[in-house]
């Protein structure tokens, strides 16, 4: 059930239709091998690393419950998590949803009178759309994620939540970079080590002379008030030691209750992300650190409403290791910008709906062959194809005309005109024959059918 005042997910969540999205995706074969690689090799470094580890299932179910213990009692942890931030100087603000997180950190930004700010990968800033509404104050935002840098100076949209330029190879990017990034040199190749060495000389620059960073969360530790954000690259501890402003901008499901329950999270992220037995950095800060201001933006953004299905609400599980993703056969066809949403693949046909409602996403949980695997290879075992079923139910249900609801449509349009109400009051008489011989049969089978009076009240007081 959601009550009126939840409110409805805004930001980067819609687009075109899927069926449209995907036909254009289709048609370019480039795409499919790109990423028919990048995936193919990440499924198979996940279920080596899986496969190693006997107690794998019992970790997955420790992973969700622990997750459905933060969903059943997220008003609790949240409290606990604000004060813990709060004991230890950060500052806490409360968002509902896209825009108003996006006023509330342009003003701190805007109070800083810093006009280029520095980035931690984050899904809930794109979700929110954060680098646009910066622009629109002027300040630019910088992306040091190695791929989020890729899509950015490519003009270009994520595809995928690990892998933002999954969809991109090396001699594309390679262009990418001597068309945007400033001061590269124009003979650069597409070795690896190259682009590598050009991102990070242009990085470098930026994290010695910007003093404000934004990050996300990959947890939350509601019972010290701890932010963790785990990584491949290094960037993102940069950006959240260096600067002296700090704001990090979280969805409100982020929570561990326990600081123990990260055990379970940081075995089960980096096997399912990328195929490692650890992830290389793992950043957790408590408090900011000294001569630092920090800021915990909490966002709901359609997650209060996605909670109050009982049937949708298991997609806050989420931890975004984007295994499902990797597994996904219509995914691997079609890449993420077919979604249209920040989330795709099959926890964006899941989780995107919900936070905006079905009707705002309609053709999402249609875009999958209910395979099931997203299911099988989920470290929180969400059961992604029942939800997508459930959600089916509830776009065709939206849609549904019954008899009832077109002759309710029907009165609406009569009653939004007073003259034309009047006139079909009027012929009322004629319902006075219809209601002798036109037969409604299992309305007028249990009822009799009354009989409309021979003159209407309106004639009857302009008659007096
Ligand atoms: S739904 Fe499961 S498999 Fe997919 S990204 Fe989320 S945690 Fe990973």
């Amino acid at each position: 059930m959601t009550f009126l005042g939840m409110p409805a997910g805004g930001g980067n969540l819609t687009g075109a239709p899927f069926p449209e999205a995907a036909r254009e995706a289709l048609g370019n074969s480039q795409l499919r091998r790109n990423l028919a690689k990048a995936t193919g090799t990440i499924r198979a470094k996940r279920a080596n690393v899986v496969g190693e580890l006997p107690d794998w299932e019992a970790l997955r179910a420790a992973g969700a419950a622990i997750k459905d213990d933060v969903l059943a009692n997220l008003d609790e942890h949240l409290v606990r998590f604000e004060e813990a931030l709060t004991s230890r100087g950060t500052h806490v603000h409360w968002a509902r949803d896209a825009d108003e997180a996006n006023r509330i950190v342009a003003d701190l930004v805007r109070a800083t009178g810093a006009r280029e700010v520095i980035k931690v990968k984050s899904m809930a800033t794109v979700e929110i759309g954060l680098n646009e509404a910066l622009a629109e104050i002027g300040v630019h935002a910088v992306e040091t994620d190695l791929a989020e840098l890729i899509v950015q100076l490519g003009d270009d949209r994520s595809s995928h939540i690990l892998v933002p330029a999954i969809h991109r190879n090396r001699t594309e990017i390679r262009d990418v970079f001597r068309r945007a990034m400033p001061g590269v040199d124009p003979a650069l190749t597409d070795d690896p080590r190259a682009l590598a060495e050009a991102a990070r000389r242009h990085l470098r620059q930026k994290f010695m002379t910007v003093d404000v960073a934004i990050s996300g969360a990959n947890f939350g530790v509601a019972e010290t008030g701890s932010l963790v954000v785990v990584e491949s690259e290094g960037n993102g501890r940069m950006c959240l030691t260096l600067p002296r402003t700090l704001i990090s901008v979280v969805g409100i499901e982020k929570l561990v209750p326990r600081w123990q329950d990260l055990e379970v999270f940081l075995q089960l992220l980096p096997r399912s992300s990328t195929g490692e037995r650890m992830n290389p950095y793992t950043s957790v800060w408590t408090g900011p650190t000294e001569g630092q201001t920090s800021h915990v933006v909490l966002v709901d953004n359609g997650r209060t409403a996605t909670l109050a299905d009982p049937r949708g609400r298991a997609a806050l599980r989420c931890i975004r290791c984007s295994a499902c993703l990797n597994s996904c056969p219509v995914y691997e066809r079609t890449g993420g910008h077919a979604y249209g949403s920040t989330y795709p693949g099959p926890i964006g046909a899941v989780l995107s709906p919900q936070l905006t409602g079905v009707e705002r996403n309609p053709t999402l949980p249609f875009a999958s062959s209910l395979c099931g695997v997203c299911y099988d290879v989920c470290p929180v075992a969400i059961d992604i194809p029942s939800m997508l079923v459930h959600l089916r139910d509830r776009v065709v249900a939206a849609k549904r005309t019954t008899p009832e609801s077109t002759a309710m449509r029907a009165l609406a349009w009569a009653m939004s005109d007073a003259r034309r109400w009047r006139r079909l009051v009027r012929l009322g008489k004629f319902g006075r024959v219809a209601s002798r011989h036109v037969p409604l049969p299992g309305w007028s089978a249990a009822r009799d059918l009354p009989t409309p009076p021979q003159q209407t009240f309106r004639d009857w007081w302009e008659s007096r």
